[in-house]
């Protein structure tokens, strides 16, 4: 049976039909590579309390006690059999289920006897039930094994209403034994070197191991797939950047960067130095660059951005910042203003010698002034191009953009970066991201840029301190938040209190999905604490869904110092940048991922002074909510933390944020777990690439990797 084949012909229409609407699984390829979620060791049962209330789950039970009975139902005119069955978990927990109208289901199921019991799981009277279950027995009467279950390991699939993992099972059995995968998409000598399985091999011992060796093997083999597979597309796309031609931006010696550099009180880093010559000997090549600036929270990426925008407009060039919010929009067009002072006054009364302009775009400006601006940015007359997604939008046309810089990529997905880059011709491109992450993400997610890592902070930074205050424990600690605010104020310096919602009429108060009260809102607290524990002080809000203009008059007064407590929702998560702030009370703490708690702290500690993070919780002891915390507050390395939010959040999340259509091909590959793999896959994926860049001596490898790239294309088409 080819892999091509149409489930169709091969399993029922029906069947088949089921398989389509709810799975997406279509030919045989589909149904072997539809893996099984986790395996039941034969003998050990299944615990109960694992049960997620509406999943559609299949648990490995004995039964305890079975009785059955004629039924009258509503809409039935005869009786029904309905048999009452309690099934005990490995725990000796128990669940009630009933099931109906199966004649022999009392002979079966009689107590010490263990079966695969599925239905999707609800809540009867507080007590969780499987909800319409059916059941099949693993074991005959005397104990011996039958059909597709006659295994040690019994696969179990994710399952839906119609097809459940035992009838997934079922179709498995149809197609597994005389299944042809035809030439293997690993080459033989990878297969060699690293002694992995043939597909064959792989997808039988997949669905049906004999042990947990034979399991590890099937999976390895599978896992190497993805990886090849995704390491190619991956490879493919850099060598196809690289063969476009872009116009070469080498700067020159007497232009902005110098007088830049010559006046600036910074005293460059040395990161900030090396990474600055890296850019500017890329720059200089008619290649485009292609490069990901990654580097803790403050560790001064704008400047080295910066720099690389002037040599742009050196060479006659502009440069485009695109930043993910209105707030950190405006605030990089103010800050490289005053960064640049004369040289950024070109046109105006008393602009250096050598001055551009900086010109920012953002969907909230009034028409005039958006016209304004985009005359300036067609006419060349700025050099430097400051806005958010409002820069894609079709009216903006660049005279020549060089340059596309995308700050906090991890916001953005790849088609932004591309729209944006197609309004030049073959610009150069450098996207930054303060979310630092493992290097298996960035070579996953990233895969077709270089890396290029800012890891010292500036001279002058500050350390923080973290601390959790439960309020669980010690409901009374918070006072000392407050008392540690008014402190700061009295020094002169600045605070934020950051809650989870904004708590307006369009998020009322209601508990979440999971059953919790209604997080800290920042119109519900603001107003107590400007009455109560912050009296005295001049405090205000922020959050997205203020004007843009009130959001940026208030981000205004507290860069100048006229507002000393901010009272912000996560708008603030990003790139604000006020070295004066040093106290910061994340209220609910627990609600906000680790990547971003790190963020939001990284707005503290950016002056002369230590800054103070209270990560304030009412997540008890011992619970992992609560040990996620005392995690960021032990450390402030960027980089252990997104390792701990990567081991916490599921691979799918990670991929499928940063890159459309990609998920579905990545079944097994596990970032942190996988990385050696996917370091090898990359090796050899460049190899490959680079002595046959059209894989026309591995044609089963080239229709794996169409197979990924068709559905992407059609992705892109459909939202462009
Ligand atoms: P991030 O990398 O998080 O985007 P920023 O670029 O916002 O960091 O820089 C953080 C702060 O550090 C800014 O106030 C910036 O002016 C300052 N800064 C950057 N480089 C230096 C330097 N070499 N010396 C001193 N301060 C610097
Ligand atoms: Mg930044």
């Amino acid at each position: 049976m080819q892999l091509g084949t149409r489930l169709q012909s091969v399993i029922g229409g029906r069947t088949a039909k089921a398989l389509e609407e709810d799975l997406g699984l279509r030919t045989v390829a589909d149904l072997v590579h539809h893996y099984p979620r986790r395996y039941v060791e034969r003998g050990r049962l299944t615990s109960f309390a694992d049960l997620e209330v509406g999943e559609h789950a299949t648990v490995f039970a004995e039964v305890v006690r079975s009785h059955s009975e004629m039924k009258h139902l509503r809409n039935r005119p005869k009786p029904v059999k309905k048999t009452d069955v309690t099934l005990r978990d490995a725990h000796g927990s128990h669940l009630r289920i009933a099931i109906f109208g199966k004649w022999n289901a009392d002979a079966e199921l009689r107590p010490g006897r263990q079966a695969l019991f599925w239905g999707k799981v609800t809540v009867f009277r507080e007590a969780k039930q499987l909800q319409s279950p059916d059941y099949q027995l693993v074991d005959d009467d005397q104990g011996d094994r039958v059909g597709e279950f006659a295994l040690p390991l019994i696969p179990l699939y994710p399952g839906t209403a119609k097809v459940s993992s035992p009838l997934v099972s079922t179709c498995l059995g149809l197609v597994l034994d005389d299944l042809e995968v035809g030439d293997d998409p690993l080459p033989a000598e990878l297969r060699a070197e690293h002694g992995l399985a043939g597909l064959q091999e792989a997808l039988r011992l997949i669905h049906r191991p004999a042990d947990w060796a034979e399991h590890g093997r099937a999976r390895r083999r599978l896992v190497w797939d993805e990886a090849l597979v995704l390491q190619v597309v991956l490879a493919q796309r850099r060598r196809s950047l690289q063969q476009q031609s872009s116009t070469a931006r080498p700067g020159r010696p007497d232009g902005l960067l110098a007088a830049f550099d010559a006046t600036t009180p910074f005293v460059l880093t040395d990161g900030q130095r090396g990474i600055g010559e890296q850019l500017a000997g890329e720059l200089a090549l008619t290649r485009p660059m292609h490069r990901l600036l990654q580097g803790e929270v403050g560790s001064g990426k704008t400047l080295v951005a910066l720099r690389a925008m002037l040599a742009v407009v050196d060479s006659g060039g502009q440069a485009a910042l695109l930043a993910p919010t209105e707030v950190l929009a405006q605030q990089h067009a103010r800050s490289l203003r005053t960064m640049l002072g004369a040289l950024a006054m070109a046109g105006e009364l008393g602009a250096a010698e050598v001055a551009t302009r900086v010109a920012l775009l953002t969907g909230s400006l009034g028409t005039a002034a958006r016209r304004e601006a985009r005359a300036e940015v067609a006419s060349g007359e700025a050099g430097i191009v400051v806005g958010t997604h409002a820069l894609m939008s079709e009216g903006v046309e660049f005279a020549d953009l060089g340059l596309v810089v995308v700050d906090e990529q991890h916001r953005f997905g790849v088609e932004q970066r591309e729209a944006l880059r197609a309004k030049g011709q073959a610009p150069h491109v450098l996207v930054m991201t303060a979310t630092p992450i493992p290097r298996t993400v960035a070579m996953t997610v990233y895969g077709d840029l270089e890396v290029s890592t800012l890891s010292e902070l500036p001279r002058g930074r500050s350390p923080i301190t973290s601390h959790v205050v439960p309020l669980h424990e010690h409901p009374s600690w918070v006072g000392r938040v407050w008392e540690r605010i008014h402190e700061a104020a009295s020094q002169g310096r600045q605070s934020y209190v950051v809650c989870p919602r904004v708590g307006d009429a369009e998020d009322p108060k209601q508990p979440d999905e999971e059953g919790r009260r209604p997080a800290a809102a920042v119109e519900e607290v603001l107003p107590v604490l400007a009455e109560g524990a912050l009296a005295g002080l001049r405090v205000a809000a922020l959050h997205g869904r203020m004007s843009p203009d009130a959001k940026d008059e208030v981000m205004r007064l507290f860069v100048e110092g006229h507002i000393e407590v901010l009272v912000a929702t996560t708008v603030i998560e990003v790139g604000v940048d006020v070295p004066n702030a040093t106290v910061m009370a994340i209220l609910d703490a627990e609600r906000f991922g680790v990547s971003q708690l790190h963020q939001l702290r990284g707005r503290i500690g950016r002056g002369a002074h230590a800054g103070l993070c209270f990560l304030v919780t009412e997540a008890p002891e011992e619970t992992p909510a609560r040990e996620r915390l005392e995690a960021v507050a032990a450390t402030t390395d960027g980089f252990a933390l997104s390792r701990l939010d990567l081991e916490q959040r599921r691979e799918g999340d990670v991929l499928g944020a940063a890159q459309s259509g990609r998920r579905n091909n990545l079944k097994l590959l596990q970032l942190l777990r996988d990385e050696e793999v996917i370091l090898a896959a990359r090796t050899h994926a460049a190899a490959i690439v680079e002595a046959d860049p059209e894989l026309a001596a591995h044609p089963a490898l080239a229709q794996a990797v169409e197979a990924v790239l068709a559905p992407e294309r059609a992705d892109y088409l459909e939202r462009s």
